[in-house]
């Protein structure tokens, strides 16, 4: 089944240097990149991203590690790509959540590690279900930005927006 799932790049993977090595290895699955961009992520975004994790004891720490403070990189690359069976491609070469027991050879298995404090380094996201995909790429991008209809969109008339324009 055709899908898309949402990827990010987390601040340690862009201190590292590994933008153009994960997008090489993503590259494998021959899937194709639906949009992209950088963002700031903000304290709420990172919140309702991780939220199914708020009870956590590592929760603060993960909150400041997506939004890059552990890095003093204040950004995230975020990406959809799209194709068949994207989301398991995708979380099969990410690999497993905890770097230590990851497949080696996957993404996390090459680059991520474990904090002193306890957090996951693990350098990418990736959607885990359909649902999450959803849910997850609504969140990060709008229609817009994405260049097939992902999801059902409507079109609405907005007036009194505020927005930067090209001066
Ligand atoms: N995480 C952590 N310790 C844990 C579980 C998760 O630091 O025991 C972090 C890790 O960075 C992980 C993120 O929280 O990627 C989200 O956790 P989730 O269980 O959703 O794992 P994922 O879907 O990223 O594999
Ligand atoms: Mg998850």
């Amino acid at each position: 089944m055709k899908e898309q799932t949402l990827i990010l790049i987390k601040p340690d993977g862009l201190v590292k240097s590994l933008t153009g090595n994960i997008l090489t290895r993503l590259s494998e699955t021959k899937l194709e990149i639906a949009a992209a961009k950088m963002v700031c992520v903000s304290p709420e975004l990172a919140t309702e991203h991780y939220k199914h994790l708020k009870d956590q004891p590592f929760f603060g720490e993960l909150i400041t590690y997506l939004q890059g403070q552990l890095h003093g990189r204040y950004k995230v690359l975020a990406l959809v790509y799209w194709g068949e069976d994207a989301i398991g491609k995708v979380r099969a070469l990410a690999g497993a959540t905890n770097p230590e027991e990851a497949e080696p050879t996957s993404i996390r298995g090459s680059y991520g590690r474990i904090t002193s404090k306890g957090v996951y380094e693990n350098v990418i996201h990736a959607s885990s279900n359909a649902e999450e995909a959803e849910r997850e790429i609504k969140l990060w991008f709008q229609p817009s930005e994405i260049i097939l209809d992902a999801y059902p969109v409507k079109t609405i008339t907005q007036t009194s927006v505020q927005q930067k324009v090209w001066a």
